[in-house]
């Protein structure tokens, strides 16, 4: 049977219910779904609205009582059938107005949320499940991690002990080689415990009162040796606005910049690697420390900037063959400046650089916010990447025949020597490697004595690398 008309209403065969009701509550229009949905054959008109929706229209004499928002607003209400079954529905009632007074309707519309609910029910389940997964996942590698750095520690210690009575040159070296992969796992096994707790939301923070300027200087001790033996240069400036004393994570906050420094020292082998820090903002006692590391190193191309804060990401797989990592120390950096209320970020180009800055709230001692050289007046906020990257030098030194250059290649050739006098292959070709790079787009002879001195180091060969070092020498000095 044909449902009821309404004048030549369009909505007959929306998907949705559609039912008008005039101001007794009586239905004077009712679609397609609306018989279908609340099983009438076509006789839903003049039945009043209180049998499909008894819960929020209650009848009266010539009218009804409701609480309901007509308007824009929606609402869940549940649909009576005929046969008095019920179905969940999200409606929205529009009033209008009638040609004269008192002859107001009502556009009802409804949605069946059946199949939405049902569906909402099974994401918040899954969601469920997935979070316990998570936590059972956290709890096995915390577990894990644990059981892996008591006999992680064992052996170094062992190993340490033996390397203090071991007289032998050869077995000494072997010695101090298991104890530095000693120290690499247990990076290794730290990092992805933090990973595991910041992924599971059971990381805390634990902030205390220190001495940026003495946190700096110790992080800085941790890098130094190894920047100047790769024939690096390092200058860190701290602008004199930065508080003497603050209050926030200090281990966390010096957990990010050995990660970055480490990172500008593994991918830097020409130039320099520098560390600054600026006070960027302040409100009352609480102030923004801004860092930046900036190094000449290998640079990011535009495509990987993205990747880089993702967990388990590195630019590419000849990058951990290379370098070694796990990609997890930038995602962890970012989600502990995250949880200090900052940002982190990179600028970087392909063989230019590289800069990592990122930004913290932390709480400064009563009066030292409000510390001379604040900013406002005069105060210029932190350096561009472009600025930093031309006072890096960074393109001078790679410009082959460039003063830095030469000076660059002279610095490295020495060092080059002195390594192969000692037998130290191992720093030798770190040098040999700098050399290469540094010889990019150098002419021909020139690469092919870089290229024999590679092989020489490689083999291990001690007349062949210092008879390819003084060519190379000579082929610098033009002699
Ligand atoms: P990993 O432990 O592998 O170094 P990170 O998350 O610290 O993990 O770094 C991820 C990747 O980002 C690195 O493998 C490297 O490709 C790139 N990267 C990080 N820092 C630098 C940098 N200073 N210069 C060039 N590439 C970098």
């Amino acid at each position: 049977m044909e449902p009821c008309e309404y004048g030549r209403f369009p909505v007959r065969d929306a998907l949705e219910i559609v039912l008008i009701f005039d101001r007794a509550g009586k239905i004077i229009y009712a679609n397609t779904q609306a018989h279908t949905h609340l099983g009438y054959e076509g006789d839903l008109c003049g039945r009043k609205i209180g049998e499909v929706f008894p819960n929020d229209f209650k009848m009266r004499e010539g009218g009804f009582d409701t609480d309901y928002p007509f308007g824009e607003e929606t609402r869940k209400l549940v649909a009576y059938r005929r046969n008095h079954t019920c179905f969940p529905v999200r409606t929205r009632i529009l009033p209008e107005s009638g040609e004269n007074p008192g002859e107001e309707t009502y556009i009802c519309m409804a949605i069946v949320t059946s199949q939405e609910d049902y569906l909402n029910r099974e994401v918040a389940q899954v969601k469920q499940q997935a979070r316990q997964a998570l936590k059972v996942k956290s709890e096995f590698v915390a577990n894990v991690t644990h059981e892996l750095r008591t006999p992680v520690n064992g052996i170094s210690g062992h190993v340490r002990e033996l390397a203090g009575k071991e007289t032998d040159a050869e077995k000494f070296r072997t010695l101090k080689v298991i104890e530095r992969c000693c120290e690499d796992m247990n990076k290794i096994i730290n990092n992805i415990l933090d990973f595991s707790k910041l992924e599971a939301g059971r990381f805390v923070l634990e902030p205390r009162r220190f001495n940026v300027r003495e946190m700096l200087s110790y992080v800085k001790s941790n890098h130094i040796s190894r920047i100047t033996e790769k024939g690096l240069e390092f200058f860190m400036t701290v602008s004199p606005e930065v508080p003497e004393y603050i209050t926030g994570d200090e281990l966390r906050i010096g957990q990010i910049l050995n990660n970055l420094l480490s990172n500008a020292l593994k991918f830097t082998s020409v130039g320099r690697i520098s560390l600054e820090v600026f006070r960027t903002a302040q409100v009352n006692d609480k102030v923004e420390l801004f860092f930046m590391v900036i190094d000449s190193g290998i640079g990011i191309g535009d495509a990987d900037k993205d990747k880089l804060f993702k967990s388990f990401s590195q630019v590419d797989a000849s990058i951990s063959r290379k370098y070694g990592g796990t990609g997890l120390g930038l995602n962890i950096c970012k989600q502990l400046v995250e949880l200090m209320g900052g940002r982190i970020g990179v600028e970087s180009e392909r063989g230019r650089g590289s800069v990592f800055s990122f930004s913290i709230w932390v709480e400064a001692d009563v009066g030292e916010a409000d510390a001379p050289g604040q900013p406002g007046a005069g105060y210029d906020g932190p350096p561009s990447a472009e600025e930093l990257f031309r006072r890096e030098g960074c393109d001078d030194v790679r410009r082959y025949g460039g003063g830095e250059n030469q000076k660059a290649l002279e610095r490295n050739l020495s060092k080059l020597i002195l390594c192969v006098e000692m037998e130290n292959w191992e720093k030798a070709e770190m040098f040999t490697e700098t050399i290469r790079e540094l010889a990019g787009g150098a002419p021909r002879e020139v690469s092919r004595t870089v290229l024999k001195l590679k092989m020489a180091v490689q083999k291990e060969d001690y007349e062949r690398a210092i008879a390819g070092a003084e060519q190379l020498r000579a082929c610098l000095t033009g002699s």
